[in-house]
């Protein structure tokens, strides 16, 4: 059986390497010359491998985690990612929330009724929101937005500000405003109310291409650099820009999937596709796919003219758009002394801006924050290099009622996979990897695999 899988990112591959397990020939067609997608290493001149954009895992990303556990046998996971309970913290260390050692979930109940920088009445109203939440199944309002579901919850400005705010444009990179509160629960129940260790947070210590799809592409046929025009569905085979398949996972975000699968060119191309697909199901598709739209994530890499490091490996900031603090969350890059890097969510309105006044009020906030700490750090040297990276269409927008569809296309012979499809989460590597399997096990039922 010859496979065609579209996409390396975390995705694809997690397609690929299951198909591969299950005896099928796998051919991964990527448009870049490296694996990983919009989670992959990046060269820089100066600062060597740094990533395309900052990521932070949860323990509650078994997929992902079974994954690189499988990919990479001679590492110990420890070796590959920092796992530390959950620990949130400002850089100006006024705000701390810290889960103890404690059963699930009782940890994160503790964390969140011991949490410093917060009254005693936002604690207990935040904590009353997780029992409320949790006693109702985790079920939003329908089409409610986390901003209503906050006001519903009764949470104070102060409470959204230091804890509900920067969760949930770190989980959904949306405003409040805008993004779907079933979403937002569905990660808090996974995370927050899950076993123990499902609210660990998780750093890669090597570059996220490194991390396991490197590994994987060496179990696979990689066809690097060719960007699929067009794929087709005939009655006996799948054709990938003419060339015959027994089967395909589409695994690109869904502007491209909608321009592989529908740019249809020929009126023969046309109607071959029809007779594989009722036409209803596949117009459908197409609306569903043009209906996303995307937001930007700005990561900003810096390096430090010495050795340098935050109290904690992630710390929040506070923003103050006016004067350009827009960095969100800042990181020790593990392994790299001298090295950080500053997460800017939603970043859109901002990349308008000026790109050097831009880089120095970032480093001006985390200066002048980190210098407020309680445990007196040096202060931040001066910024040797610097390098900024925007992902445009880093994750689609989070918003309540939009339609995702399933791994299953109108075709028998093509699944479909991806952050985007309806995995339940919003645009997170988790949920691409549970995409990939549930690709693969379409495949796998429709060809008895
Ligand atoms: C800056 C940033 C920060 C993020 N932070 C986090 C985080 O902290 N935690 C988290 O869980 N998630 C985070 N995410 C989201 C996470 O990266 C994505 O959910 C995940 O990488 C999506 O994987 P995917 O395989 O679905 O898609 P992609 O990674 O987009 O993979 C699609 C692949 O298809 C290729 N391709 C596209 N068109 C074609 C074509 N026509 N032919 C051949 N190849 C093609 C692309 O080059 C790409 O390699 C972040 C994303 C970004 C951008």
């Amino acid at each position: 059986m010859n496979i065609a899988v579209i996409g390396a990112g975390w995705a694809g591959l997690a397609a690929a390497v299951t198909l591969k397990d299950l005896g099928a020939h796998v051919t991964v067609f990527e448009a870049a010359p490296v694996t990983g997608g919009r989670a992959r290493g990046v060269d820089d001149i100066n600062m060597g491998r740094i990533d395309n954009g900052q990521h932070l895992m949860l323990g509650a990303y078994a997929e992902t985690l079974t994954l690189i556990k499988r990919l990479q046998a001679n590492w110990t996971i420890d070796a590959l990612v920092l796992r530390e309970p959950l620990h949130l913290e400002s850089a100006d260390g006024r705000f701390k929330m810290r889960a103890p050692a404690l059963p699930a979930p009782f940890n994160t109940l503790m964390a969140l009724l011991s949490a410093k920088g917060l009254s005693s009445a936002d604690r207990f109203k935040a904590l009353n929101m997780m029992v409320r939440c949790r006693l109702s199944g985790w079920r939003a309002r329908p089409l409610e937005t986390v901003s209503a579901l906050l006001t519903r919850q009764q949470q104070s400005a102060h409470v959204c500000l230091k804890l509900w705010i920067p969760l949930c444009l770190a989980a959904l990179n949306t405003p409040i405003e805008k993004s779907c509160a079933q979403l937002f629960l569905n990660v808090l129940r996974d995370s927050l109310n899950g076993p123990r260790h499902a609210s660990d947070c998780l750093i890669a210590r090597v570059d996220l291409t490194a991390l396991w799809p490197a590994a994987a592409a060496e179990h696979l046929t990689m066809r690097y650099r060719h960007i699929v025009r067009a794929v087709r569905a005939t009655d006996t085979h799948v054709e990938v820009d003419g060339e015959h398949f027994d089967a395909c996972v589409v695994a690109i975000p869904p502007y491209a999937t909608a321009r592989v699968l529908f740019n249809t060119s020929s009126a023969e191309d046309a109607f071959s596709q029809q007779m594989q697909s009722s036409q209803q199901s596949e117009t459908s598709l197409q609306r569903v796919l043009e209906g996303f739209e995307y937001r930007a994530i700005a990561t900003l890499a810096l390096e430090l003219e010495d050795n340098w490091r935050l109290p904690h490996n992630m710390m929040m900031l506070d923003e103050d758009p006016s004067r350009g603090h827009v960095g969100q969350w800042v990181f020790n890059r593990l392994g790299h002394d001298k090295q950080l890097a500053v997460v800017i969510s939603d970043a859109s309105d901002f990349l308008k801006h000026d790109r050097a006044s831009f880089v120095e009020a970032i480093a001006t906030q985390i200066r002048e924050q980190c210098a407020k700490h309680p445990d007196h750090l040096n202060a931040m040297p001066a910024v040797k290099y610097q390098r900024l990276i925007v992902e445009k269409r880093a994750t689609f927008d989070a918003v309540p009622g939009l339609k995702r569809p399933s791994n299953q296309s109108p075709w028998s012979r093509i699944a479909l996979a991806g952050d985007w499809t309806d995995t339940g989460y919003p645009a997170v590597l988790e949920g691409a990897v549970r995409s990939g399997l549930g690709a693969a096990a379409i495949l796998k039922k429709t060809f008895n695999l």
